[in-house]
């Protein structure tokens, strides 16, 4: 058993209910990550997408998540209040399939940070600027085993292989695996 160590778990509630669509929430996290911070808003750079159908007459905000390299082999399909909704509606990958969750100049994938900064924000913007209450801030305190450590060692890897091949990082950690030994 690794040692514990303590983690904040940062969640928001959504509240379908309580959403409106006013996509305040859409505006207030693009204009958070405008370079210079506030200089400009624009949706389609926004980590978090009010999905609307208007035959169905729900919004839906859906978080951006993992970024996903290739398009997944299943398809998600969601039925809320009797009404079926597309195929992956409500996915929150940035994936090739769709232009959800990627700037649009770059097509780099966007994922939600829970707006990080230094110093940290009370509550995250989206959350401050829903004026209906649709997104409930909270966070919490869990005890964690140390082999989370090993998932962070293997996302680095993933990353690191997708940018430079996996041959390249094999080469680079033989290399440097042989020259501490030696
Ligand atoms: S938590 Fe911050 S980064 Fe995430 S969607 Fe809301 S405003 Fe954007
Ligand atoms: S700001 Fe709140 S009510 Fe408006 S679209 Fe976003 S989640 Fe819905």
């Amino acid at each position: 058993m690794g040692e514990k160590k303590k983690k904040i778990v940062k969640t928001i509630k959504v509240d379908l209910d309580k959403c409106n669509g006013c996509r305040a929430c859409e505006v207030a996290c693009s204009a958070f990550h405008a370079a210079p911070k506030y200089s400009s808003n624009n949706p389609a750079r926004s980590r978090i997408r009010v999905i609307h159908e208007p035959l169905r007459d729900v919004y839906v905000p859906v978080y951006a998540g993992e970024y996903a390299k290739a398009e997944c082999m299943g398809r998600d399909k969601y039925v809320i209040d009797g009404k079926e909704y597309d195929e992956c509606s409500f996915c929150r990958a940035s994936c090739p399939s769709r232009d959800l969750f990627k700037e649009p100049d770059s097509g780099l994938p966007l994922k939600c940070d829970m707006c990080e900064d230094d110093p940290p924000q009370e509550k995250p913007l989206c959350v401050q600027w829903c004026l209906n209450d649709a997104l409930t801030y909270e966070e919490r305190e869990e005890e964690v085993e140390e082999e989370v450590k090993q998932e962070d060692v293997e996302r680095g890897l993933d990353s690191m292989i997708d940018k430079y091949g996996l041959d390249k990082v094999m080469d680079t950690v033989t290399r440097m695996a042989l020259s501490k030994k030696g």
